[in-house]
């Protein structure tokens, strides 16, 4: 496993992150006692970043990962939660109710602090709150010695340079948009690079679009984009590798995102992902997926309140 630094955080993380909203329920049911070996696993890989929100499985998430950490020496890990996003449609960024929540999280994760405090999915809320009132109930928080960072998460790229003009934060978390098929974080790197901000890329596996499995109900992709990846799967057997695999090697290998979050609750399954995570895929490989998925390069879909996601709301 390699390692990088996320940004001026002194955090040294892995270039392969576990994200445990699958320990949640969110891509299908999980047997307790292996997202509990999936964790381990991870770490006994060299996994060193764990990410979680209260909004996983509407807590399960959170509460099967602190079942998983019982007993293993904080220092074997970096944790991250979230505030402010606890279902489908409930959000709530007001000071009052993250302060809450970071106590209620520490408790179901059985931590007396967690390593980065995200606010999550801020497209959902006002960004005038984000700024001036909940990334400053994030800093009490961290005087508290309850967290060491703040960042924001979401997915619309425009909202990251809209809330760090005004604030400080030290990472950001973005999701689906430095995969195979959607590259569009590119544009922002320079810009998070210039200031330092640590770089978190979730969802190499486009929330599982480039996996093998059945993709649950919820899952946004448009049509032409999963007849693409139906597409890119078959070329990757004919070349002798799965789909998934490529996507991780190719994902994990830019050196300005410090690390990328790959979901799972199946310890083959994290295993798989860590060896996938040190093989280069092949250069002629990517040429021939570039040509499939040139139709649907960086397609997205709309996410939050339409003055927040302007570019996909006009769609
Ligand atoms: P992902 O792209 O990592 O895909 C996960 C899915 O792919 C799961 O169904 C998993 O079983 C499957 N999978 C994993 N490894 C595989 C392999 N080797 N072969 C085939 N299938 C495989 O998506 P994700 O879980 O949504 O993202 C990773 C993490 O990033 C999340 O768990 C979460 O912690 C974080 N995240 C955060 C946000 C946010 O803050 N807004 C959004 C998305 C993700």
């Amino acid at each position: 496993m390699q390692y990088r630094e996320l940004g001026v955080t002194g955090l040294s993380v892995s270039v392969l992150g576990y994200g445990a909203s699958p320990l949640g329920g969110v891509f299908g049911a999980v047997e307790e006692a292996e997202g509990i070996a999936c964790v381990h696993a991870a770490l006994d890989c060299g996994i060193n970043l764990i990410d979680v929100s209260p909004f996983y499985g509407e807590t399960a998430a959170e509460t099967l990962l602190g079942k998983a950490l019982r007993g293993i020496d904080r220092d074997r890990y970096y944790l991250s939660t979230k505030v402010g996003r606890y279902g489908a449609q409930s959000f709530d960024f007001s000071p009052e109710r993250v302060t809450a929540s970071i106590d209620e999280s520490l408790a179901r994760l059985g931590v007396e602090h967690v390593d980065l405090l995200l606010c999550h999915d801020i497209e959902y809320g006002s960004l005038d709150q984000i700024v001036d009132e909940t990334l400053p109930a994030l800093r009490r928080v961290v005087a508290a010695g309850k967290a060491r960072f703040v960042g924001i998460t979401g997915l619309p790229l425009a909202i990251f340079p809209r809330i760090l003009d005004r604030v400080n934060a030290e990472v950001i978390l973005s999701y689906c948009h430095y995969t195979l098929t959607d590259t569009s974080l590119d544009i922002l790197l320079p810009y998070l690079r210039a200031r330092e901000i640590g770089v978190i890329n979730a969802s190499p596996l486009g929330m599982g679009l480039l996996g093998d499995g059945p993709l649950p109900d919820w899952h946004p992709a448009p049509t032409a984009l999963r007849a693409a990846v139906t597409q890119a799967r078959a070329l990757c057997r004919e070349w002798g590798v799965e789909l998934a695999d490529t996507a991780i090697g190719w994902s994990v290998a830019r050196p300005d995102i410090a690390t990328t979050l790959v979901g799972s609750a199946s310890a083959a399954q994290i295993r798989r992902c860590v060896r996938a995570a040190e093989i280069a895929p092949d250069p002629a490989l990517l040429q021939e997926l570039r040509v499939i998925f040139r139709g649907v390069r960086d397609l997205s879909w709309p996410s939050g309140r339409p003055e927040n996601d302007p570019e996909h709301h006009r769609l």
